[in-house]
C-alpha cells in the first residue's frame, strides 16, 4: 500500500469500536500494521462474539455505539449454489468506503480487507452442492494434527495459521515472493474476475480423489493456494490504494 493510503487506513481503524482490543492484541513492531492484520481476520471473529447474533436464528443483541447493525452476517463470506453474497457484498463495501459516512467507512474496511482474501479461496465461490465443501470430509494420512477434516477446513487452513505474528509471519510472506503475480494492467477492483478465476479452481484443483489428501494433491493444493494468497494480497493493496489514496 502507498503511504497515503496506510495513513488512511490507519486513522479509519483506529475509530473502530473494536480498536483497543486490536491494538492490545496485536504483536508486530509496527503497531499500524499490527492492527490492520488483526482488523482483517475481525469478521470471523464476531461468529463467535456474543455481543453479535444470527440473524433469523437468534435473538438480535444491543446495538454499541459505533456499529450499524450487531449482525454476523455470515453470509458476506461466500456464494455457492446455497446462497451468499460475497460477490455483490464487495462492491457494496468498495462503496461505502469511498461514498460512506465516516462510521460506515470505519466499519467497511476490516470487512472488505477479510472478503478480499476470502474470495479468492476456490471453496468460499461454490463446490459440489456440499455448502463449499463444508459437508465433505476429506482423511489426510500422512498429516501430523487433522486427519479427518472438512474441504472447507482443509483450504482454509493452507495460507497458515492464524494468528501467525512478526518473524514466522515475515518468513510466511517472504516464501510467497518468488510466485507471480497478477499483471499491474489487470483492472483494479475486479471483483468478477476474482470470483470466476477461484470458480475455475474448484474442479481443476479443490477436490482430492476418493476424498484422500496424499503428499502429491497437497503439494499441488498448496501450490495454488499459495498462488491465490498472493494475487489477493497484491489486489488487496492496489484497491485500497485506489479507494482510499
Ligand atoms: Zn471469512
Amino acid at each position: 500500500m502507498t503511504p497515503a493510503a496506510r495513513r488512511q487506513a490507519t486513522a479509519l481503524l483506529r475509530q473502530h469500536p473494536d480498536y483497543a482490543r486490536w491494538r492490545d492484541r496485536q504483536r508486530e513492531n509496527d503497531p499500524d500494521y499490527g492492527v490492520f492484520l488483526e482488523a482483517s481476520v475481525w469478521a470471523d471473529e464476531i461468529r463467535g462474539d456474543r455481543r453479535f447474533y444470527d440473524a433469523g436464528k437468534e435473538a438480535p443483541t444491543p446495538t454499541l455505539p459505533g456499529f450499524p447493525d450487531m449482525r454476523r452476517h455470515s453470509d458476506w463470506h461466500y456464494r455457492d449454489q446455497g446462497g451468499g453474497e460475497i460477490d455483490t457484498r464487495l462492491a457494496q463495501l468498495a462503496h461505502d468506503l469511498v461514498f460512506g459516512m465516516r462510521a460506515l467507512k470505519v466499519y467497511a474496511l476490516p470487512w472488505l480487507a477479510h472478503l478480499a482474501g476470502d474470495i479468492h479461496q476456490p471453496l468460499h465461490t461454490g463446490g459440489r452442492n456440499d455448502r463449499g465443501g463444508n459437508q465433505v470430509y476429506v482423511r489426510a494420512p500422512f498429516m501430523k494434527r487433522k486427519r479427518l477434516q472438512t474441504l472447507h477446513g482443509y483450504w482454509d487452513d493452507l495460507p497458515g495459521q492464524s494468528g501467525q505474528h512478526g518473524a514466522s509471519l515475515a518468513r510466511r510472506l517472504d516464501s510467497l515472493r518468488h510466485l507471480p503475480s497478477p499483471a499491474s494492467t489487470e483492472a483494479v477492483g475486479d471483483i468478477r474476475h476474482w470470483y470466476e478465476e477461484s470458480r475455475a479452481l474448484i474442479d481443476r484443483v479443490a477436490y482430492p480423489e476418493d476424498a484422500l489428501i496424499d503428499a502429491d494433491f497437497h503439494r499441488r493444493a498448496q501450490h495454488y493456494a499459495n498462488l491465490r494468497l498472493r494475487a489477493a494480497g497484491k489486489r488487496l493493496g492496489r484497491w485500497l490504494n485506489y479507494l482510499l489514496g
